[in-house]
């Protein structure tokens, strides 16, 4: 039987032990729908992190702690005792007698096997930390209390809730909490496959799970090219974002297969649909195996034109991945994430040069760009869910201090990260990339700043090398006055991502207007296509390191369009290099006018070019 589901029968007559029986007709097979960010398929069990007004730790213990562990949960349960007696015995004589029924209720609660005895079972099988375990137990049996028909019953519930907070409290006083998905050894003792399914992760902390043990991601909230689904599909794992109801429809435990493909997640599969799914896991490997034999193969079309293919990475050990995966450099180097969940202590200049030359060795001799931080928006600096940013902080994040505006209003951090990037152009080939920017007034600024930090290393004997800048076109505005920039630029690499979010004015990482998020609307098409055209007629470098470049929808489009330099993840780049080998760019050039001209320029590409367009991704929800 399932677990989750011999759990719940299990429980003594009482307020919990009623609330099971209300929860019988557990382990139902549904879908939640959502959008796809990372291809393939996952088959797995879900580990939900619950959300609680404690800050709850998560993560694996060895099998060596779990009679620790089990213990800090008994510790805990005898305070929160003592606590309760004590209110108890305190209690005013005039205070009504429902308070003491009250407090009564609650030691009950907390000495009950389906709270305690069943937080103990996932210790033990699944070697949750024990404040994870109790969390992961408050919410089977908070859903379970949801069902109930009887109103007293059903608000025992809060009663519940509070008791798990005195216990989260008590282990908190304690042990200091450490971050969502730390500590997370891939060898942590469990069989089954695991899959994570959260209300919202921030990017860094879906950066953790580099080294983690689950097998695929849901969210709640996010769109697709929110920066937690980028980070997601950096990982080459299958995910869904923006699946709403997700953390609340799915119960701990649950058999899931993510279809990341198609956006969906099947909950408690019928035995026919996960052999479906098992067989499609087997295709994707081979499809895998055959691409990778590509690697080593340059990126030439039929014509003879030389494709460059870059990558994306998040932090300096991403290089192994890019050369293994036959880049010839990397495109973006997203500085932020070492600026992020650092409890408001920054990377100081060392630390920073140290991880940009441990990634400028790594590559060997060829290019690494590294952008100058780019936090905001939905990379705070801090540790924030999606509603804190939106509610707590700027009303509009995404165009608020954001990216170099934020560099420029903390002038010694910016020079100081120059300075690092700077250094690190000593040991290898260092390119600058400058993000977001959108008034000539930023570029002078930026400027001068380089100039002063090459000044002060110049008179403290630092050496560097020479370096080429280059500015991140994400802005309508940029991309409207690109002649202007590209007298102060040596190259400049299209952000598309952010270019479509504020061409048409959608928050990319708000799933509620996904539906809206359209990298074929005409508008960004012309944006992207003039920005291309202009930088070659200049002669300067221009590449695309939004998502668009690693789609292989976006391909021949791209190439059509005289784009001979592309940045993604290393996981994208064998596929887009089978249609680039496949491609004629004179012949694709050809199709440009009618594509640009056209007023559904996805069905044009679809009717003129080799591969068909999979608009599904964006259009189809
Ligand atoms: C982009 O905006 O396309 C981009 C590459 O930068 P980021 O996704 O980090 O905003
Ligand atoms: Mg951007």
């Amino acid at each position: 039987m399932h677990p989750a589901c011999a759990m719940r029968s299990s429980l003594r007559a009482n307020p919990v032990a009623l609330a099971g029986h209300a929860a019988s007709m557990a382990c139902m097979s549904f879908q939640v729908f959502g959008l796809p960010v990372s291809r393939g398929v996952a088959i797995g069990r879900a580990v939900l992190m619950a959300s609680s007004r404690v800050d709850v730790a998560h993560y694996f213990i060895d099998e060596s702690q779990i009679a620790s562990e089990i213990d800090r949960l008994r510790v805990a349960r005898d305070a929160v005792a003592t606590e309760l007696g004590t209110l108890q015995r305190d209690m005013p004589a005039e205070a009504p007698a429902e308070l003491s029924a009250l407090l009564d209720v609650h030691l009950m609660l907390l000495h009950d096997e389906s709270l305690t005895g069943a937080t103990k079972h996932w210790i033990e099988t699944r070697h949750y930390n024990a404040e994870w375990a109790l969390s992961a137990q408050l919410e089977v049996l908070a859903r379970q209390f949801d069902e109930m028909e009887d109103e007293y019953l059903r608000e025992r519930k809060a009663d519940l809730e509070q008791v798990v907070e005195r216990l989260l409290r008590a282990m908190a006083r304690g042990v200091s909490l450490s971050g969502l998905g730390t500590h997370v050894p891939r060898d942590f003792g469990g069989e089954d496959p695991l899959v994570l399914v959260v209300n919202d992760i921030a990017p860094a902390d879906m950066l953790q799970f580099k080294r983690s043990v689950f097998t695929g991601f849901v969210t709640d909230v996010g769109g697709r090219t929110s920066h937690t689904a980028i980070v997601a599909r950096s990982l080459d794992i299958p995910a869904v974002v923006g699946a709403r109801e997700a953390s609340h429809l799915i119960r701990q435990d649950d058999w899931l297969v993510i279809d990341g493909d198609a956006g969906i997640v099947v909950v408690n599969p019928s035995p026919i649909v996960l052999e479906e799914y098992r067989f499609r896991q087997r295709q994707d490997e081979l499809e895998r195996a055959r691409l990778s034999r590509l690697r080593h193969t340059p990126a030439i079309t039929l014509d003879g034109e030389r494709i460059e293919l870059l990558v994306n990475i998040e932090q300096p050990s991403d290089a192994v991945a890019a050369l293994d995966a036959g880049a010839v450099g990397v495109g973006l180097f997203r500085s932020e994430f070492m600026f992020m969940n650092r409890a408001g202590e920054l990377p100081g200049e060392d630390e920073q040069f140290e991880a940009y030359r441990a990634a400028v060795e790594a590559m060997k001799g060829l290019p690494v760009t590294i952008r100058t931080v780019d936090v905001g928006a939905d990379k705070p600096l801090e540790r924030m869910s999606m509603s804190e940013l939106r509610h707590e902080h700027s009303l509009n994040p995404a165009m608020g201090l954001r990216a170099i505006r934020w560099s420029l209003s903390e002038p010694a951090m910016f020079r100081q990260q120059l300075r690092a990037i700077l250094r690190a152009s000593a040991y290898g080939n260092v390119r600058l990339l400058v993000p977001m920017l959108a008034h000539l007034g930023e570029i002078r600024l930026t400027m001068e700043a380089l100039a002063r930090a090459k000044q002060q290393l110049t008179d403290a004997h630092r050496p560097f090398g020479s370096i080429e800048v280059g500015a991140m076109i994400e802005v309508p505005a940029a991309a409207l006055i690109l002649p202007a920039f590209l007298r102060y630029f040596d190259f400049v690499s299209l952000g598309t991502n952010d270019l479509i979010q504020y061409t048409l004015a959608i928050d990319r990482s708000d799933e509620a207007v996904a539906h809206l998020y359209d990298p074929w609307h005409p508008a960004v098409l012309q944006l992207i296509a003039t920005t291309i055209a202009k930088a070659r007629e200049m002669n300067k470098g221009v590449s695309v390191c939004g998502e668009m470049a690693g789609d292989t929808d976006f391909t021949e489009l791209l190439l059509a369009m005289g784009l001979r330099s592309f940045s993604m993840h290393p996981s994208q780049l064998a596929s887009v290099k089978q249609l680039i080998l496949r491609a004629d760019t004179r012949r694709l050039a050809g199709e440009m006018h009618a594509i640009l001209g056209s007023d559904d320029p996805a069905v044009t590409c679809s009717a003129v070019f080799a591969a068909p367009v999979g608009q599904a991704a964006y259009r189809a929800r």
